[in-house]
């Protein structure tokens, strides 16, 4: 008798996993699957340029070879840029280009002489801060 009732039971009740394929199909890939990244599918945020970039930012100005005129961002005076040069990495290649192509005798050592050829330190010169810096290239 109870050897009978034993599989009955089991078709009669059978375990919840087992009740529908759909289930036990989604089970198992909802376990393994990590919730997915709050940005999957949701298009990138859109940088906001609303700040009107008409104010006028030294640090950010195009600064050249040689003073310029424009308003000092620390003491806020309209000034005329003190510049000093400072050998930077292009004067280095300038000068590595000159030992390449065949200059001896020192001549690797004229950007480092010339103005041109290395880097322009803009100072105030009313607060002597460095305003910005333009590289050779
Ligand atoms: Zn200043």
């Amino acid at each position: 008798m109870a050897h009978e009732s034993q599989p009955y039971d089991i078709r009669t009740q059978p375990p919840p996993y087992q009740s529908s394929d759909a289930t036990n199909f989604r089970m198992p890939y909802q376990q393994q699957q990590p919730p997915p990244p709050p940005n999957y599918g949701v298009p990138p945020p859109i940088p906001v340029y609303t700040q009107t970039t008409t104010i006028v930012r030294p640090w950010g100005i195009m600064l050249g070879h040689y003073p310029q005129p424009l308003q000092c961002p620390s003491c806020h005076q309209q000034i005329v840029t003190r510049v000093d040069y400072e050998p930077g990495g292009g004067t280095w290649l300038i000068s590595l280009l000159i030992c390449v192509f065949g200059g001896f005798l020192g001549c690797c050592l004229i950007p480092f002489c010339v103005p041109a050829c290395q880097d322009a330190v803009h100072i105030c010169p009313l607060c002597n801060t460095q305003i910005g810096r333009r590289n050779v290239f």
